[in-house]
């Protein structure tokens, strides 16, 4: 049996593959430990979104020279033909009930690769949380989209969607060991059960259903199914056990590049689920992406986003500068220079920060109840609101904790109680 650390970069999802992957491990007698340092292997689960995700792999696995090493993720999914990756036992996305066989074989000083593209049970399996009041529970895999620039699908591929019934269960055990919150996450949640004659509407009418003291963060839709659903889906987040939280990523503000990302809806839709939503659940907290610079995207059709941003004032903006991942159609388009892509990353986030601290006065003098779900620096905690508003402590409370608060002050990440 093996010391193991997991190294984690990317999304919910792969956090919920590595809490999984650690299940399985500690159920064949391994022990998880806390740093790479005190570990006799390393299992390394990739992102590979953007180039700096892929760079900061590369530099862990420089860092941990000699080490006993299995790489997961999206990298060897979506690019088992790299180089680097040859020295490597190389697990996939779909393979990790198999992490227990892979991590036997390389301890043993093989090498393994088991990257095949099949639908193994993923759901209500043994997993050690990273977080213990928060359980994420991947719904679906892969997606409906073909979008241009994207290199996630080439590891997640199209959708595959877990029996609503599998995914009702993991929530009903989760509660058991006393969780707070349950992150319903996939690259789009809007395509949730096409595949398998049903949708995500069905699927969170019975889950809002589900009685204990949690609530269920939505995770990202794209714009198209919003659109689809948003009779429904406004309904159901009136519901009580939904965090007043919409992601829902644009991406551009220009339809031209809205066209050209092979994104499926247009800068009217959005707007308009945004104030459909605004105007039946006022304080919603929207957040929202924007690639800057995009490849032949004008100043002025940057200037389309930033007017987006500043007409629609979202509480959160994911701002990614463009990257050219290999294999996508966007990588063969006319690229723009870097030095413009830096300066309209710049631009739109100062707007940003100036947007969040605004929208964050709002809540000042707010009073009411958060829970508390994670340390924060500096002796504080982090607690969130019924809009998943991040609510910063000072004090000692337990995770999962009920606290009574009066918001005194507002930065542009977060509200304080002091
Ligand atoms: S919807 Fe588009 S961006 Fe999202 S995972 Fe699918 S292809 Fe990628």
């Amino acid at each position: 049996m093996a010391n193991i650390f997991i190294k984690t970069f990317g999304c919910s999802l792969n956090n919920s593959d590595s809490e999984v992957m650690a299940g399985l491990l500690e159920k064949e007698g391994h022990d998880i430990v806390e740093s790479a340092e005190k570990a006799d292997l390393l299992v390394v689960n990739t992102c590979t979104v953007k180039g700096p995700a892929e760079m900061s792999f590369l530099r862990f696995l420089r860092n941990n020279k000699g080490k006993k090493t299995v790489v997961a993720g999206c990298i060897p999914q979506a690019d088992q033909e790299l180089k680097i990756l040859e020295k490597y036992s190389l697990i996939g996305v779909n393979q990790l009930n198999n992490i227990g066989f892979i991590v036997e074989q390389t301890l043993k000083g093989n090498k393994v690769k088991l990257l095949k593209k099949e639908h193994n049970k993923r759901l209500n399996l043994p997993k050690i949380r990273k977080n213990s009041v928060i359980e994420i529970i991947p719904i679906c895999e892969g997606c409906l989209g073909n979008c241009t620039y994207c290199k996630v699908k080439q590891a997640r591929g199209n959708l595959f969607s877990y029996e609503k019934k599998a995914i009702i269960k993991q929530i009903r055990d989760s509660i058991k060991d006393n969780i707070k919150e349950v992150w319903l996450t996939s690259q789009d949640n809007g395509c949730y059960g096409l595949d398998i004659n049903t949708n995500v509407i069905e699927l969170l009418r019975d889950v809002v259903k589900i009685k204990g003291d949690f609530k269920i963060r939505f995770g990202m839709v794209n714009p198209n199914f919003a659109l689809k659903y948003l009779d429904e889906l406004i309904e159901i987040y009136k519901n009580k056990k939904m965090f007043n939280f919409l992601h829902i990523p644009v991406q551009s503000g220009n339809n031209r590049i809205l066209k050209l990302m092979g994104r499926k809806y247009s800068v009217k839709d959005f707007k308009k689920i945004i104030k459909r939503f605004r105007s039946e659940i006022p304080d919603i907290s929207i957040s929202t992406d924007i690639i800057c610079g995009f490849p032949s995207e004008t100043e002025q059709e940057f200037l389309d986003s930033y007017n987006l941003i500043r007409e629609i004032k979202p509480n959160a903006v994911n701002i990614n500068m463009f990257w050219a991942r290999s294999k996508t159609k966007a990588a063969d388009m006319e690229q723009i220079l870097s030095r413009d892509i830096k300066e309209r990353t710049r631009k739109l986030t100062r707007l940003f920060h100036e947007i969040a601290l605004e929208q964050n006065k709002k809540w000042v003098g707010w009073e009411g109840s958060v829970v508390v779900d994670e340390f924060g620096k500096n002796k504080t905690m982090i607690a969130r609101n019924y809009a998943y508003k991040q609510v910063i402590l000072k004090g000692n409370y337990n995770l999962g904790e009920t606290v009574y608060v009066k918001i005194k002050k507002a930065t542009k990440f977060d509200l304080r109680d002091f």
